[in-house]
C-alpha cells in the first residue's frame, strides 16, 4: 500500500510538471518554429518602441501605440499570414530589446535598430527597412551646430543606454561627455532642463522631437550612417525569409511608400526618400 501510494505520488508531481512546464510554452526558441506556430495562432509578437514619436508612440488617450515601424509591423504580419493575421505589439526600449528577444517575448524586434556586424554576432537581421543617419539636435540658436563644435566645446551631449549612438558619438567627438538615460522621452526632458547641450540618436527620431519641440532643430547632417533591420532570433531561419518575402512584396506594391509618405512627408527638413533605400 505505502509504495503505491509513493508511485501515485510521483506520477502526480510528474503530470503537474508536464502541465506546468507546457503552460509556460518554455522550449527555448532555438527549438521552436516561430514561423509556423505564428502561422497556426494567425498572430506575430512584435517588439516595438513607445517613446519614439513617428515609429512608435503610446498614445495615452486611447493607449495605442502609433507610427511608422507600427503600421509596417501590422502590413508585413498580413502579408506574411494573410488578411485575418494579428499584428500584437510589445514595448521595449533600446536596452531591453535584445533580452525581450532572447527570452523569447516577442518574435522580432521592430525598434529603430541598426544592423550593426557587432549585433550580427547575437541577432538575425532582415534587409534594410529604413536608412536613417545618426545627427544631433540642439536648441535653436546653439553654439553646437555639429559633432566637430561638440568636441571643441567638450559639450555634453545625451543619449539613451542600448542605442549604438552613446559609443558611436565618443568615437567622433572623444572631447565631449555622454551622459545617457533610460529613454528618448527622458532624454528629450534632460535636453530641456538643460542637462547637455546636444541630444544624439538617428535624423528620423530626432526629426520626430523637433516636430513635437519647435525650438529644438535637427544639426550638422548625419555622421553615421544606420540602416534599420528587422531583428529575430538567428536559428528562425524560415521566419527571416518570410518577413524578407514580405517586406519585398511591400514595396513592390506600393504599401512601404505610403507607409513612408503618411509619416514623414510632414517633416520639414527630413529627406524621406533617402530612408526608402535598401
Ligand atoms: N539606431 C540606433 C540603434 O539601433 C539608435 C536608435 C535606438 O536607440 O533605437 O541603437
Amino acid at each position: 500500500m505505502k509504495k503505491f501510494i509513493r508511485i501515485l505520488g510521483l506520477v502526480l508531481t510528474l503530470f503537474t510538471l508536464t502541465v506546468v512546464v507546457s503552460a509556460c510554452g518554455s522550449k527555448p526558441l532555438s527549438q521552436r518554429n516561430v514561423l509556423k506556430t505564428d502561422q497556426q495562432d494567425k498572430t506575430i509578437t512584435w517588439g516595438v518602441k513607445a517613446d519614439t514619436r513617428l515609429f512608435g508612440l503610446l498614445d495615452t488617450k486611447d493607449g495605442q501605440i502609433k507610427g511608422f515601424e507600427v503600421d509596417l509591423a501590422k502590413a508585413l504580419t498580413k502579408q506574411m499570414l494573410g488578411k485575418d493575421a494579428k499584428a500584437k505589439f510589445i514595448q521595449v526600449t533600446s536596452s531591453t530589446r535584445m533580452p525581450m528577444l532572447k527570452n523569447g517575448n516577442i518574435d522580432a524586434i521592430i525598434a529603430t535598430m541598426t544592423n550593426t556586424p557587432e549585433r550580427r554576432k547575437q541577432v538575425a537581421f532582415s534587409n534594410t527597412y529604413f536608412y536613417a543617419g545618426q545627427s544631433l539636435l540642439v536648441k535653436k540658436g546653439s553654439s553646437i551646430k555639429n559633432v566637430k563644435d561638440l568636441n571643441q566645446q567638450k559639450g555634453t551631449v545625451l543619449g539613451v543606454v542600448g542605442s549604438d549612438s552613446v559609443e558611436n558619438v565618443a568615437k567622433v567627438a572623444p572631447n565631449a561627455k555622454v551622459l545617457q538615460l533610460t529613454d528618448y522621452a527622458q532624454a528629450m526632458t534632460a535636453l530641456k532642463s538643460g542637462q547637455g547641450q546636444a541630444l544624439t540618436t538617428d535624423n528620423g527620431i530626432l526629426y520626430g522631437m523637433s516636430v513635437q519641440n519647435p525650438g529644438y532643430e535637427v544639426t550638422g547632417g548625419t555622421f553615421v550612417s544606420e540602416p534599420y533591420g528587422i531583428a529575430m532570433d538567428k536559428n528562425q531561419t524560415p521566419f527571416k525569409n518570410s518577413v524578407n518575402q514580405a517586406l519585398t512584396e511591400l514595396r513592390e506594391n506600393g504599401e512601404y511608400a505610403k507607409l513612408l509618405h503618411k509619416w514623414f512627408h510632414n517633416v520639414k527638413g527630413f529627406d524621406y526618400e533617402e530612408a526608402a533605400k535598401e
